[in-house]
């Protein structure tokens, strides 16, 4: 999943560590770092590579890291992938917020299409 997004985004590949322990993951920006906890979930992983392609590709000025333009990145993100079903109640306020606003929420939450999605090692 990580090479598709990184070609259909034409960024450079994030490196990407399987993490042993129990946080869901985060983005280190100065090594491009996509490290993703134990219980590796597909859409944490679309979380933190919608940081990679906000730092690379639209993010200069903002510092914040979850801002409208990280945002709109993790909806392309999640385009990209086809997905009709992120898990917005699982997100940051914020994100929520704006995926409310845009009519993303309120459809049912059927987990399996995106668990589907083959990116977590067994
Ligand atoms: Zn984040």
């Amino acid at each position: 999943m990580v090479l598709f997004l990184s070609d259909r985004f034409q960024v450079r590949i994030p490196r990407v560590k399987m993490g042993r322990n129990s946080q869901r993951g985060f983005y280190r920006r100065s090594s491009s770092l996509i490290s993703i906890g134990r219980q590796c979930e597909p859409w944490v992983v679309a979380h933190e590579f919608a940081h990679h392609v906000d730092q690379l590709k639209y993010t200069t000025l903002q510092k914040e890291w979850h801002s409208e333009s990280y945002y709109l990145s993790l909806l392309q993100v999640i385009t990209a992938l086809g997905v009709e079903n992120y898990p917005w109640e699982e997100e940051y306020r914020q994100l929520r917020r704006w995926a409310e606003r845009d009519g993303y929420l309120g459809t049912p939450h059927a987990p399996v299409r995106f668990r589907a999605l083959d990116l977590c090692p067994a």
